[in-house]
């Protein structure tokens, strides 16, 4: 039988497809409902258009663990359209990216029915619930925990959280206690640059301001800390930047002519509008350029880890050796180093390795 610790989006794919494999697995979840932040997310499942652009985008990810992302990802897809998760759009908007963009409520309940017994409030890490049979590990992630995002991402100021409250770090603890290794990339995060105010788990998206690349990008110093000319179409690598500047914060700045720019939908100026933090040039902490008329203050969050636990293609932790651990395996965020160096989607990836994952456990 096989334990899966989490009933997230990798948690319940394995479980899934375990019990159409022939197995009774248990999904023991730390938290109050099933989802995790699969739930709470946009819910587009995407890859890259070409292998090709997912090398060049995430240049230092484990080949291997990438090529079976990007391989198993149709397959994948099918089967959730085949459990009945209703899909929205079949398009990303974006010319790099294909894929499709799930009703994460739908997707949730769909998942859930498809993987059988899930008990909630009750941790699949703790050392009493390991009778001997193969474990997955998908526990999302250590972005909820400040120390091991500390000890890892290093970022100037605790990071606001993105994501759901119960990704922990467990996964990694307990895996670490059994001799795993860690995966490249452990100081890398997704996350997104909010408007710097308190917010809820109903504004995740709305407050993320992606427009830094429009923008001029200073610290509370005053100090241009970024190249607004060089952020990446994620913004993924001025989120990361901005965890390292003081306060883990960060002003845009905007000229008339930035504000004027075309976005997706309306112009720099609508998104700026709408910014809770906007401030006037003039009454900035520090001396703007001549140029800029409004500012919007901005503060990292993370809503996942990038890097995690060292696993192979089929799923099996590592240790320091590259010997799989007995009865052993990691899927979604626990299992590092796939998008490393860059950005791609965890949604995808918690698919395709919670189903190798069910696959390895139960050969
Ligand atoms: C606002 C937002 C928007 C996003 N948009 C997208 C998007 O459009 N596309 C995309 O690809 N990704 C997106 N993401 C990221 C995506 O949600 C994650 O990559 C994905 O959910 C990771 O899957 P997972 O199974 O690893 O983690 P989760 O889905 O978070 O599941 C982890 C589960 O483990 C549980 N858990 C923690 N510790 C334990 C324990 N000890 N025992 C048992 N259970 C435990 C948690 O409670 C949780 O239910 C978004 C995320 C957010 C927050």
């Amino acid at each position: 039988m096989l334990l899966v610790a989490g009933a997230g989006m990798a948690g319940l794919c394995a479980a899934a497809w375990a019990r159409q494999l022939g197995d009774e697995p248990v999904v023991l979840e730390k938290g109050p409902r099933p989802g995790g932040s699969m739930l709470l997310s946009s819910g587009v499942v995407w890859r890259y258009r070409s292998f090709e652009e997912f090398r060049a985008q995430c240049p230092t990810g484990d080949e291997r663990l990438q090529r079976l992302v990007f391989d198993r990802l149709d397959e994948g897809l099918e089967w959730l359209e085949s459990l009945g998760a209703p899909v929205l759009e079949r398009e990303t908007g974006n010319p790099l990216t294909e894929g499709v963009r799930f009703d994460t409520a739908g997707l949730t309940d769909a998942l859930t029915r498809a993987a059988g017994e899930v008990r909630f409030e009750q941790p699949g890490t703790d050392p009493g619930t390991d009778p001997g049979d193969p474990l997955v590990l998908a526990t999302g992630g250590f972005q909820g925990d400040p120390e091991l995002v500390g000890r890892y991402v290093k970022p100037a100021a605790p990071l606001r959280l993105r994501a759901n409250p119960w990704s922990t770090g467990d996964g990694l603890r307990l895996a670490l206690a059994r001799g795993a290794a860690l995966s490249e990339g452990l100081d890398e995060f997704y996350g997104r640059n909010m408007a710097d105010v308190e917010f809820g788990d109903d504004e995740f998206v709305s407050l993320a301001q992606v427009f830094g690349r429009y923008s001029r990008i200073f610290n509370d110093d005053g100090e241009e800390f970024f190249d607004h000319t060089a952020v990446s179409w994620s913004e993924l690598d001025l989120v990361q930047a901005t965890a390292h500047q003081p306060g883990a914060r960060a002003w845009y700045l905007f000229d008339e002519e930035a504000l004027d720019e075309r976005v997706r939908y309306g112009s720099v100026r609508d998104l700026v509008a709408q910014a809770p933090t906007r401030t006037h040039a003039a009454d900035l902490p520090f001396t703007p350029p001549q140029r800029a008329v409004v500012a919007t203050r901005v503060a990292a969050a993370i809503t996942h880890t990038i890097g995690g636990l060292r696993i192979d293609d089929r799923a099996r932790v590592l240790d320091d050796r590259s010997t799989p651990i007995d009865g052993l395996y990691a899927a979604g965020v626990d299992a590092g180093g796939i998008s490393t160096g860059g950005y791609a989607s965890g949604l995808a990836s918690a698919l395709v390795l919670g189903l190798t994952a069910a696959e390895s456990a139960l050969s």
